[in-house]
This record gives structure tokens, sequence and C-alpha cells, in this order.
């Protein structure tokens, strides 16, 4: 057994900027992965990155071009981008002193100790002062008669990206971000696409202001994506190469035929293999690891950081999450979540839609006195030279402060416009500074001018 200064359990954004920062602070360090392919986590490599590379070359596709070989082509320039990033994130993190990789399944054997299954064979033990979850979130696949990935019919996100056969007809199950991020991609790269949802229409994307939603679904209707919502899939089943989704809508059973199925029904923290008994480390009731503000689990010592502890899964909260614990460790700690700021999301179709705070139905129902305003993107000349008109901002004003409370921009660039926002709700700054600022032209961002002052109007 060999005794260290810190266990880190998984590669993700927390736990390899961790890994780094206890390195260089001197701190001797193990990073354990399991998986290879996965240096530098999910995010990097079967997430984010690859889903927004394919985004791009989807929504760059030639008209006349061959659907499979263009799509054939992307995947195979989305693998050669993520191997680099791949062997640069392991180069970073096993190069930092103190520091180093350990290729295995970590799981507990007592609460300051973890042992390794060795991907070469064998078992190593680490014993540390501290030890750091960060092993992420798996897809949750729900329990449906025929339903088994096999990675070339029926798929997860991280299957499908890797699959370099163009599906003519595709069904997304899950009208989540992923399931609607892949329909947008597919439905580009010229894919029949639907996506079947068990909620009612008037709730898609209940996250979203409603008047925005709508105009989203409208958008991506508009784009040929097919939409089966109030549907439940109660069996898949393979025909001659296509897939059958038998489902039940209004008491009635149909069916769908398709090349590829996506099943995108949001993702569950990844804890399974780690013994998590063994250390009294306590999970809440959906799986995830309990915490408290500053990342500790209920055992001393043990943090979990990313989305294995639950709430929102972003790379950006891991990352935030690394904040805190450095913030407990190395400082007062008084950064933590109970002063977690505003988070902005994103849903990268196209165009993206990016949203902060609350919706106007939000705001209402908690009391406020709201005044909101809305602009069609259409007005905007940027959108007009980008010839991408379609979206709508919206923004909701407590009126009583004339805070921001929320901000809808569903519309070209807005994924990048929506920093813009959160500095200013986290700022708290006015709706006015925004409608006054001056802002480059011409950007998408000089619409929060025309935006907010339309509040007063
Ligand atoms: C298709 C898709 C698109 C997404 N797009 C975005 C986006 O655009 N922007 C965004 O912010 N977020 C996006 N996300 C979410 C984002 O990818 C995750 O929130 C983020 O990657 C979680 O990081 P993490 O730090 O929790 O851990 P991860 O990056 O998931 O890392 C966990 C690591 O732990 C390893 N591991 C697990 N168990 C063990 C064990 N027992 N022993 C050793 N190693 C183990 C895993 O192999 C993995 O490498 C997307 C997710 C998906 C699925």
């Amino acid at each position: 057994m060999e005794k260290v200064d810190n266990i880190i359990i998984g590669f993700g954004k927390a736990g390899k900027t961790l890994a780094t920062d206890l390195g260089n602070r001197g701190e001797t360090t193990v990073l354990i992965e399991r998986d290879p392919n996965m240096y530098g986590g999910t995010c990097i490599n079967v997430a984010c990155i690859p889903s927004k590379k394919l985004a791009d070359l989807a929504s760059k596709k030639p008209a006349d071009v061959n659907n499979a070989k263009y799509y054939k082509e992307s995947i195979q320039e989305k693998k050669d981008l993520i191997s680099k990033l791949n062997h640069a994130n392991y180069s970073n993190v096993q190069e930092t002193d103190n520091v180093r990789v350990i290729d295995g399944e970590a799981s507990f054997v007592n609460e300051n100790k973890v042992s390794v299954q060795l991907n070469s064979g064998g078992e190593v033990t680490y014993q540390a002062d501290r030890i750091f979850i960060n092993t992420g979130s798996t897809p949750n696949i729900p329990a449906i008669d025929g339903l088994e990935v096999d990675g070339q019919f029926i798929h997860t996100s991280r299957t499908l990206m890797d699959d370099e056969v163009f599906p003519e007809k595709l069904t997304i199950i899950g009208d989540g971000f992923i399931g609607l991020e892949f329909a947008s991609i597919y439905r580009q790269f010229g894919s029949e696409v639907r996506v079947i949802s068990d909620s009612p229409r008037d709730e898609f994307m209940k996250v979203a202001d409603n008047e925005v939603a709508k105009a989203v679904l409208e958008a991506l209707e508009d784009m040929g994506i097919e939409f089966s919502f109030g549907t439940e899939t109660t069996k898949i089943s393979k025909k001659d190469s296509k897939i059958k989704l038998t489902y039940k809508h209004d008491g009635k059973t149909g069916e769908y035929e398709s090349d590829k199925v996506l099943v995108a029904t949001g993702r569950k923290p990844n804890v399974e293999h780690l013994n998590l008994e063994a250390a009294n480390i306590r999970l809440n009731e959906n799986g995830s690891i309990q915490i408290n503000k500053h990342l500790e689990t209920s055992t001393k010592n043990v943090y979990a950081l990313g989305d294995v502890k639950g709430g929102p899964q972003h790379t950006y909260v891991s990352l935030d999450d690394y904040r805190i614990v450095v913030s407990r460790l190395f400082d007062d700690g008084s950064y933590n979540l109970s002063v977690r700021d505003y988070l902005p999301h994103v849903t990268f179709i196209n165009p993206p839609i990016a949203y902060i705070g609350l919706s106007e139905e939000l705001a209402r129902a908690n009391g406020y006195n709201v005044k909101v305003a809305t602009l069609p993107v259409e007005s905007i000349p940027k959108a007009k030279l980008l010839k991408s008109t379609t979206g709508v901002y919206k923004v909701i004003i407590d009126a009583d402060t004339n805070l921001i409370l929320g901000t809808f921009l569903f519309g070209e660039e807005s994924h990048e416009v929506i920093n813009i926002i959160t500095t200013a709700m986290n700022a708290d700054l006015t709706y006015k500074e925004l409608a006054n600022q001056i802002y480059t032209h011409p950007t998408m961002a000089e619409a929060l001018n025309n935006l907010f002052g339309n509040i007063d109007k």
C-alpha cells in the first residue's frame, strides 16, 4: 500500500483541474481513471466537444454533398480532434510534478483507503489524507422491452458519435437537451429525425420561458424534425437491419421504423463500482452523493465534485466545484454552494437557446412584480448578415428594483451573448446599464440595447 496526500477518482473537469493544482502546491496526488478513452473526462471525449464539433460540421454541410459520405468524414474529423485533446489532457496531468495518472477502476476499502483494479492486471491500494470523487454520470437506460444499447442500431449519445454509418432515419427517445441537440445535428446532416417524448406538447422545454420554448419548438419543426409528444415507448425490436419502436399514445398502439435509435433519457450519477458503503458515504434518494455546501460528503476528508454529486450537469459546474474545494482547503471556505452565482444554460440546437434565471411564469409565481420585453431576432442586423433570422430574445425584470430576473436568448450566437447577461446579473446591474451600454457593431450582443430599451416602451 502506498501513502499519498490526495486520491482523485475520475478524470473529469474538476478532477483534472484539482490534480494539477494540488501537484503544483507540492502535494502527492494520484488521479485514477478507468478508461484511457476518457482522459480529460466526459466533456472532451464523449459529450460537449464532440457534439459541438458535429453540430458545427452539420451546420456547414453543403447542399449538394452526399449525406452518408459527408457524415462519415465528419465523424472521422471529430475522432481526430478528440484523440488530440485526449492525449493533451493526459500529458498535462501526468507531466505535472507530484501527480500520477493511475489506469484502473477505483473502489473504497475504508474511509481513507482506495483500491484500484489496474487495467494492466493486478490491484494496488492507496491511502490518503483526502479523497475526491469526480466520477461523473452515465446514461440512464429506461427499462423498455428489447432496449439494449448495441452501439450499432441502438445508441447512447456516446456510441452514436462514433458510428460512421449515416442514419437515413433516426428516432430519438427523450426531448431533454441532449435529445434536442442531436435532433438538430442529425437533421442538418440530412437524417429524417423523430423525437419521442412522454411529456405533453405544452411542457416542451419546461425549464425555459413558455413564449421562448414555443418559438424553439416551432423552429425545430420548421427544420423538419418530427415530434411525438405524450408518447410512451413500450418495445424495441430489430427487423432486417431496421429498428421497430412500438409506442402507446392516447391509449392506442403504433410503430415507428428507423435505422437507428438514440436513447437520451437523462444521466445518473456514476457510483456503481465505488463501494461507497465501505467508507460510510451516503447517497441521496436519486443516487447522487450527499454533500454539504463545501462539497464534503458524509465522511470527513472525502469530497464529491461534478455530476456525481447531483444538480445541474455541466462542465462549468464541475469546474466551479473545484473552486469551492480549493476555497475550503486553502482559504476560508467562503466560496461555497450557498454563494454560487446564477448559472447560465445553453441547448446547442441551431440556432442555440441560452438562458439564465427565472422565466416570466416562474417570476410571477414567486411573487415578483415583473416587467418583460421581447425582441424578434429578425430585427437584428447581424442576424440578417448571417442569414439566420430565426428566434426571439426575452428578458424578465423585477419592476421594484430594475434588476434582471431572467433572460432567454434564442438566436444565432446566443451561447456567447448570454455570458454578458450572467455578468450583469451576478454584479447586480440594473437592466438600464445594459440598455445604455456601448456594444460593438455589427454583433448579436448590440441587440441588448433594443431588448432592454423595450422595457420602457
Ligand atoms: C452528449 C452530451 C453533451 C454535453 N454537452 C455539454 C455542453 O455543451 N456543455 C456543458 O457544460 N456540459 C455538457 N454536457 C455535460 C458534461 O459533459 C458533464 O456535466 C461533465 O462532463 C461532467 O464532468 P465531471 O467532472 O462530473 O466528470 P466526468 O468528466 O464525467 O469524468 C468522470 C470520469 O470518471 C471516470 N470514472 C468513473 N467511475 C470510476 C471509477 N470507479 N474509477 C476510476 N474512474 C472512474 C469516468 O471514466 C470518467 O472519465 C454534455 C453531456 C453529454 C452527455
